[in-house]
């Protein structure tokens, strides 16, 4: 049994601890600051970091990585195609790893940056700055094409499969979704239950996709509502599920 728990670092973000409790051994997913695992680390002695999960180049998923190598033994895991220091095991798309005793997929999702990879284990998806909950990242360097594949292949894992993402823009992205679908009644209460989440300091992840199917509109580009909506704001008509998804991402970026 592995327990999945967060380490914040930064303002916003989750460095994602996993613990094997038979062997005491650890590993961390996107470590974009050494600090907060190194304090875990020192809270609990016994412990061993052994591997890293990186999923795309930013400095806030690798900047904690030299660092923490230094002080470990800790493998690297990380996209082939992106610049990640100190990595050990280049992945590349369809790749199988294996991890604490648990073996991961590795399915390559361009759009956020053009080599960002996830991490799927039965029901686990570490899908970095990808998909986010009620929101996706934003296209630093792929089309929307690109990423409105990649979300397409995310959605279509097993609906109750959580979803560990990297930040906590939940708030954020669903006060966008209602704006999108202000006659949805998941995202209205789903905003409501995370307004309350936040006033009270409380992480709203991991999300589960069957969630975000219901309330997540860049995953619902099929949806009549959000067509509509795109349609009345952009003066169009019968768009496709990716011309869909780009001007939703569009709109959202200046939201
Ligand atoms: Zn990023
Ligand atoms: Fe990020």
């Amino acid at each position: 049994m592995i327990q999945i728990s967060a380490l914040p670092a930064f303002t916003d973000n989750y460095i994602w601890l996993l613990q094997d409790h038979r062997t005491q051994r650890c590993a961390v997913v996107d470590p974009g600051d050494a600090a907060p695992v190194q304090a875990w680390l020192a809270a609990h002695p016994g412990w061993v970091l052994s591997d890293i999960l990186i999923t795309h180049h930013h400095h806030d998923h690798v900047g904690g990585v030299e660092q923490l190598k230094n002080a470990t033994d800790a493998k690297v895991y990380g996209p082939a195609s992106e610049n990640i220091p100190a990595r050990d095991v280049a992945l590349k798309d369809n790749d199988r790893i294996n991890v604490l005793g648990w073996e991961f997929e590795v399915y390559a999702v361009p759009g956020h940056t053009l080599g960002h990879i996830a991490f799927y284990h039965h029901g686990l998806l570490f899908c970095g700055d990808t998909l986010f909950a009620a929101g996706c990242g934003r296209l630093f360097e792929g089309t929307p094409e690109q990423m409105h594949t990649s979300l397409t292949r995310l959605a279509s894992l097993p609906e109750d499969t959580l979803v560990y993402c990297t930040h906590e823009y939940t708030l954020s992205n669903l006060k966008f979704a209602i704006a999108v679908e202000p006659n949805n009644p998941d995202t209205a209460e789903r905003l409501e239950k995370v307004t309350a989440q936040r006033a009270a300091a409380i992480m709203t992840l991991p999300s589960t996709l069957a969630l975000e199917k219901l309330t997540n509109p860049f995953l619902r580009v099929h949806e009549t509502s959000v067509k509509e909506k795109v349609d009345e704001r952009n003066g169009t008509r019968n768009l496709g599920p990716s011309a869909v998804f780009a001007a939703l991402r569009a709109w959202k970026d200046k939201f």
